[in-house]
């Protein structure tokens, strides 16, 4: 029996992979991902089969996965970015355990949407911060806005994956309604689409206006907190340090 790695590829561009999922991929037999991910990686992977499968079949991909290695395949099941964050890496583990495999799973951690979108608008995650998805396809709305409104009342910086797609369009409209509840309609908000890839794009806005500009599912929302400004368009959530 080989081993199934769990790799984080990254945001997407290369430089941006770390050193051990590229080896991970290359000295794998078989990579399994969805279709975007193995495109973005199809330099790294000539010789080897290849299993892309479309979104919403993850269960499915961990359970091929698990038959590739127990036949004897060393194997890849590719994530974006970092595989423990809304990626492969729990699914995995769950199946393993519910079909009571004896196949070593590895998770190999990577660089997550959060961080990459960060740096490119600033610091904007210097203090303490809270993640939020805004599908509501595993998880109920109620319980997602309810996490929306204690990190806001927390005064979280909060950054928001997931935040709209054709179909989910409200959500970050109330999203946004929740945070002026308890921010200023100033508070500086900072959407990166494709942060570390090509076509990346970037824009420093507020919660009054963040929604006068394009959001879709490929972008990361930060919002700041009560401390966050905007210096020479870079956003900035001090840390506290006296200067
Ligand atoms: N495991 C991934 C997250 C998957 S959830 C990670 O750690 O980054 C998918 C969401 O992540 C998207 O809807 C988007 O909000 C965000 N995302 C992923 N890659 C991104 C990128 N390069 N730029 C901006 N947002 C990204």
């Amino acid at each position: 029996m080989k081993k199934i790695v769990v790799v984080g590829i990254g945001p997407g561009d290369e430089a941006y992979m770390t050193p051990a999922a590229r080896e991970a991929i290359i000295s794998s037999d078989v990579i399994i991902g969805y279709k975007t991910y193995i495109d973005l990686i199809s330099h790294l992977i000539t010789d080897k089969k290849v299993v892309d499968s479309g979104m919403k079949r993850e269960i499915e991909r961990c359970n091929l996965a698990l038959d590739f290695a127990e036949e004897g395949a060393a194997v890849a099941l590719v994530s974006s970015g970092d595989p423990g964050i809304y990626g492969m890496a729990g699914a995995m583990l769950e199946v393993k355990t519910q079909r009571d495999s004896k196949v070593e799973i590895e998770v190999i951690p990577g660089v997550t949407a959060v961080s990459a979108a960060a740096a490119v608008l600033g610091a904007p995650l210097m203090h303490d911060f809270a993640v939020i998805s805004l599908s509501d396809l595993l998880t109920d709305w109620k319980v997602i806005k309810k996490r929306l409104q204690l990190a806001a009342e927390g005064d979280f910086v909060i950054a928001l994956y997931n935040p709209k797609s054709k179909g989910r369009v409200t959500q970050i409209e109330e999203a946004r309604e929740i945070l002026l509840h308890y921010r200023e309609k100033e508070t500086p908000v900072g959407l990166v689409r494709n942060a570390k890839r090509a076509e990346e794009a970037a824009v420093v806005t507020t919660l009054k206006e963040m929604l006068q500009h394009p959001i879709d599912m490929l972008t990361v929302v930060i919002i700041g907190n009560s401390n966050t400004f905007v210096e020479n368009g870079k956003i900035i959530t001090p840390r506290g340090y006296q200067l």
